[in-house]
């Protein structure tokens, strides 16, 4: 077959795998346990946490999509980091990204804590050199940062990381491979929480984790079905379902967040918006804080949320939500202030959306001035 474009591979995925029935929607296989046609012998599945016929489905979309050799689908986003980390030995370094999702932050705290790992942590991952020491394992970044939308040179980062072999690990939760491709650009692993964007329907808890290096999936594959962080068949049909999509949703996200920002910058309670020129997420400061409650209050179609990434169209106050557990003195120091406000732009129509906030705006204003 030629190779076909990643939107017609992902419309099609799952279809034709199961020539018994010539099922067109991939099955959803329940069982737990595969007979074994003798001693000896396997059809290919012996218990579910080691494979699945329908997570295989999946992982095989996750790899094609990422551009990979291997791909993983675990319990959630933070289960695919841990997935990630755990192939690194006690006593481990990282150097990370300082704008991180406040969850990765907890994680790498709670290792360091526990004087499993430590951790270096750079404003701008360009600067890992300084950050390198001789036990240093791997890089961690996360592209665009969040909330304040900063991007990272990948392929910069990876040159210098692999002159000190180090392994690159990326969180490609934001972007997605439809605009990012980290393996690409030289990183050895990709992280998702495929909660977001790939599953896309803020119905799902998932995360994603691939590789393009036979070594590095090998040790993957050995930890997760070690631990047990497996995505169950069901979730596995769910984000199949929703990755069928992602080309086509990704295109109205991204128009709807251009549209958004477009208002937003000409909006007088606005004092900087945050938007890195593609995908759906954005954020933006106000003049005054105060506003906040009665924006959160006054919004009708956005929904005062945590998460992104889903049809639907979310704000997120990160300082109390997504970051809560980041030290303010740090998130300060970064420009993390508790004046930002973080939008998922969903797939709506655009006028409804700058509407919304448009009248919200208003509402504020007035109530402020009372
Ligand atoms: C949500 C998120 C995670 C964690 O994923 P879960 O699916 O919630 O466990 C990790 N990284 C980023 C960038 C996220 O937005």
């Amino acid at each position: 077959m030629d190779k076909i474009s990643i939107q017609s591979y992902l419309a099609q995925l799952g279809n034709r795998k199961d020539p018994k029935t010539g099922a067109v929607s991939a099955p959803i296989y329940l069982s737990t346990a595969y007979g074994h046609p003798g001693l000896g012998q396997s059809t290919g599945y012996d218990y579910t946490r080691t494979a699945n016929p329908t997570r295989d489905i999946l992982q095989e979309g996750l790899a094609v999509l990422e551009n990979g050799v291997q791909g993983f689908a675990t319990s959630s986003g933070m289960s695919a980091i841990q997935l990630a980390f755990s192939i690194f030995p006690v006593n481990s370094h990282f150097v990370a990204s300082r704008d991180l999702y406040g969850g990765s932050f907890r994680y790498f705290q709670d290792m360091e804590r526990k004087g499993f790992y430590s951790f270096t942590y750079v404003d701008d991952p360009i600067d890992i050199a300084s950050a390198i020491q001789d036990n240093t394992a791997a890089v961690y970044i996360e592209t665009p940062t969040n909330p304040l939308m900063k991007e990272t040179d990948i392929a910069a980062v990876a040159e210098i990381a692999k002159k000190h072999g180090l392994v690159v690990i990326v969180d490609n939760t934001f972007y997605t491979p439809l605009l990012q491709r980290p393996l690409d650009l030289g990183a050895d692993i990709v992280v998702h929480s495929a909660t977001k964007y790939l599953g896309g329907h803020n119905d799902l808890l998932a995360g994603a984790v691939v590789t393009n290096d036979k070594a590095l999936g090998e040790q993957l594959a050995f930890q997760l079905n070690t631990a047990g962080g497996t995505l169950d068949a069901f979730d596995c049909w769910l984000l199949v379902r929703g990755m069928k999509t992602l080309p086509l949703r990704m295109k109205q996200h991204q128009a709807n967040a251009k549209a958004v920002v477009a208002y937003l910058e000409s909006e007088d309670l606005i004092k900087s918006v945050y938007y890195p020129g593609k995908g759906g997420m954005l954020s933006f400061t106000l003049h005054d804080k105060a506003y906040i409650p009665a924006v959160l209050d006054a919004l009708n179609i956005f929904t005062f949320a945590e998460s992104l990434g889903g049809v639907e169209s979310l704000i997120t106050y990160p300082t109390t939500q997504t970051h809560a557990d980041i030290p303010v003195e740090i998130r300060e120091s970064y420009g993390l202030t508790d004046d930002l406000l973080r939008i998922s732009t969903g797939i709506e129509d655009p006028d409804d959306l700058i509407a919304d906030l448009r009248q919200a705006f208003a509402k504020a204003a007035v109530t402020a001035k009372v």
